[in-house]
This record gives structure tokens, C-alpha cells and sequence, in this order.
């Protein structure tokens, strides 16, 4: 379970951060070469509605390079808690240690059936008599 959140906290740290960078690289390219088609002294746009439709698909990629940012944030805070998480399983564990064996003098011989049990059991286990 905690390496399996670990492991996809990776996962989606690694794509997150390939996302954003290639999300903002592909924006930032398409701002400049609509600066420098549309822009003064520039050719011009091929076709109407060019130079917005390239603003349009860079701002696209924009946001979609933030997605991309939280979905790193996001990774880095499953991975985070999977290695966390690493810990914390070995405390219930040393909890659920078997409980220690009374010493031998703890124990005593029910007086009705004979039964060997602690001397701090008030009625034996077995056949239910009181002992003391
Ligand atoms: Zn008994």
C-alpha cells in the first residue's frame, strides 16, 4: 500500500514535470513566433484569425502546463507521504508483539478442576469457580 503511493506520487511527479516543461515550452514557442509573425515588420498571418488562433492554443498550452504543475504538487505530496507512510508500520507491529509470559510463580492450580491459570484471574477459565 505505502509503495504503491509512493510509487504513483513518482509517477505523477515525473509527468507532472515533463507536462509542465513541455506545456510551457510549446506556449512559449508559439508567443514567439506569434511575436514575431504578427508583430511590427513581421509577414503577416497566412490566413485571418491566425495570429489569435495562435494565441489562443498558446494560452491553451499555458494552463495546461499549470495542470500539469499541480499534478507535480500532487506527486510530490502522495510520495511524500508514501515514505512517511514507511514508518509507521513498524510501531503496531512492536505492539502486536505477543504479550509476555507470566513468570512461573504467577501461576496458580484451580482448586476445582485442577486448570493452571494466573493468580490475577478472579474465576478460573475453565470451569468458572472463584478462586479467591
Ligand atoms: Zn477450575
Amino acid at each position: 500500500m505505502k509503495v504503491a503511493v509512493f510509487v504513483i506520487g513518482l509517477v505523477l511527479l515525473v509527468i507532472g514535470l515533463l507536462g509542465a516543461a513541455y506545456g510551457w515550452f510549446v506556449a512559449t514557442g508559439l508567443e514567439t513566433t506569434h511575436a514575431f509573425a504578427c508583430g511590427p515588420g513581421g509577414p503577416g498571418e497566412p490566413y485571418p484569425g491566425w495570429c489569435a488562433a495562435l494565441l489562443s492554443s498558446a494560452s491553451g498550452y499555458r494552463t495546461f502546463a499549470y495542470g500539469m504543475v499541480a499534478l507535480f504538487s500532487v506527486g510530490v505530496v502522495l510520495s511524500v507521504a508514501g515514505g512517511i507512510m514507511k514508518d509507521v508500520p513498524s510501531a503496531p507491529t512492536m505492539i502486536m508483539a505477543p504479550p509476555p509470559i507470566p513468570p512461573q510463580g504467577a501461576l496458580h492450580t484451580c482448586k476445582n478442576c485442577g486448570r493452571s491459570m494466573p493468580t490475577t484471574d478472579r474465576f478460573c477459565p475453565s470451569c468458572g469457580t472463584a478462586q479467591w
